[in-house]
């Protein structure tokens, strides 16, 4: 076998040779201009609660830190108002109606379409060592593992929420909010976040020699609320304390991170976002002030999430922009920075943020943006913006005017209001309806919710 292989080894080698010898530096160059790509992705966190979103009372001074060091978008939305969706259209760069998972799973089999390509796998076919860390929520059969999605490593869980301290129910051997690391359960000891931030900072060590993608899906802020005992110490007395340590607690790993690529002088080869999977939950003591509404609902303060994007030396620091944008636009961005083309041929609906040198001019933001999540739906075209509830008369704010969404104008602009319900349906016509929906009662809770907000009134509920 050796000797005739021997002389197409010579040859590869010889051609090797032959191309380092010519042009060693484009060599070199070529495996090192590719930028790491890092997506911090938090949960449920409310869009006022970080320093550099104005919070005037939970400190956050590593996150903050990278938010200044880059651009802070201020009207950015993920792609749902509920966690699993939004996983699903930020990892995609497509609306997740286009593939049918527009609700919040309900049973086990259900998970990410295998043929939709992850911005992991896209990136592992350009050459990135890639890893998941923290929370999947897409899916836990075989096929929509992880491994099986494009990640190189997985070191997290597959449900939606855990305790964030060993727990024997969440830990028990199978359950889906149990630990693992690739296929295999493992056991945790301290608090979940500092795993978390541990774990990327390992695989920072591991990676940092070739070009890495990390999607970092911290479940903090996630109910249930649990901190650590010095964190809850250290903010004693507050009225928001359990957010406040676990706040506290993320901004500390977060600050790990970014401490971990200065140390390795990545910082300049690294592009990290940072974002809310979705808006402020109700049962986490956050705030979306001055936005309406919360997780779960297509008000302003279920999808429009605090974000930010830092990338040394190639993003000006301390860029406030107020450009429509939204969770779809990371995996364009990724496949733009990767110097990569969309994997299939599918349309993708994120665009592209570079180029970055300026920012203020992107031509490339979005004019319009769509949510959906069964019974109700919302569009953007400008500072507009429509919401639509079942069999009900749908409204119409011009956020602009009105950010808290107070003031309808559907009868005031009978113009626009026709322009945003066609363009929602024109949309609606290019998606699928949704494979699975709620259950029955937080799909009469959400409802209930939407009906209550759209006349300005308190709902009697906000939880089955
Ligand atoms: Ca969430």
């Amino acid at each position: 076998m050796v000797r005739k292989d021997f002389p197409y080894l010579t040859v590869a080698i010889l051609v090797l040779l032959g191309i380092s010898s010519c042009k060693p530096k484009l060599n070199v160059a070529a495996s090192k201009v590719k930028p790491n790509i890092i997506v911090i992705l938090i949960d449920d966190a409310g869009y006022a609660d970080f320093g550099f979103m104005g919070s005037k009372d939970l400190q956050t001074p590593e996150i903050d830190k990278l938010a200044n060091s880059g651009v802070v978008f201020t009207d950015a939305h993920t792609s749902s108002t509920v966690c699993s969706p939004s996983r699903a259209g930020l990892i995609t760069g497509r609306y997740q109606q286009r593939f049918g998972f527009e609700c919040n799973g309900t049973g086990d089999s259900l998970g990410l379409d295998v043929t939709e390509i992850t911005m992991a796998a896209a990136l592992k076919n350009k050459g990135y060592k890639t890893v998941g860390i923290g929370k999947w929520h897409l899916g836990d059969k075989e096929q929509y593992l992880p491994n099986n999605r494009g990640f190189d490593e997985f070191y997290g869980f597959l449900s939606g929420a855990r305790n964030y301290f060993p727990n024997p129910q969440n830990d028990k051997p199978g359950n889906l909010s149990a630990l693992m690391h690739n296929q295999k359960q493992i056991n945790f000891e301290g608090y979940l976040t500092d795993v978390l931030g541990d774990a990327a900072v390992n695989y920072i060590d591991q990676y940092k020699k070739e070009p890495f993608f990390m999607y970092l899906s911290f479940n903090a802020v996630h109910t249930p609320l649990q901190a650590k005992k010095e964190d809850l110490d250290k903010f004693k007395g507050h009225p928001r304390q359990m957010l406040a340590a676990m706040t506290w607690s993320l901004d500390e790993n977060v600050g790990k991170v970014m401490k971990k690529l200065e140390a390795e002088n990545l910082l300049e080869n690294t592009i990290v976002f940072f974002l809310s999977d979705n808006g402020g939950a109700n049962n986490n003591q956050s705030t979306v002030f001055p936005l309406k509404g919360w997780k779960g609902n297509e008000f302003e303060g279920g999808h429009r999430v605090p974000f930010a994007v830092s990338w040394k030396g190639h993003l000006q620091a301390g860029v406030k922009s107020n450009k429509l944008v939204s969770s779809l636009d990371i995996y364009a961005t990724a496949l733009a920075v990767a110097d990569t083309k969309n994997p299939n041929n599918k349309p993708i609906d994120g665009k592209s943020l570079v180029p970055f040198n300026a920012i203020d001019k992107l031509a490339n933001t979005h004019k319009t943006l769509f949510w959906r999540k069964d019974e109700a739906a919302a569009t953007r075209i400008g500072d507009y913006k429509l919401i639509r509830l079942k069999n009900e008369q749908s409204v119409l704010y011009n956020l602009k005017s009105d950010i808290g969404e107070k003031t309808d104008l559907s009868k005031a602009e009978p113009e626009k209001f026709q322009e945003m319900e066609k363009a929602l349906s024109n949309w609606e016509n290019k998606m699928v309806n949704p494979l699975w929906i709620e259950e029955p009662d937080w799909t009469k809770i959400t409802f209930d919710i939407h009906k209550a907000l759209m006349n300005n009134q308190k709902p009697k509920k906000v939880q089955p």
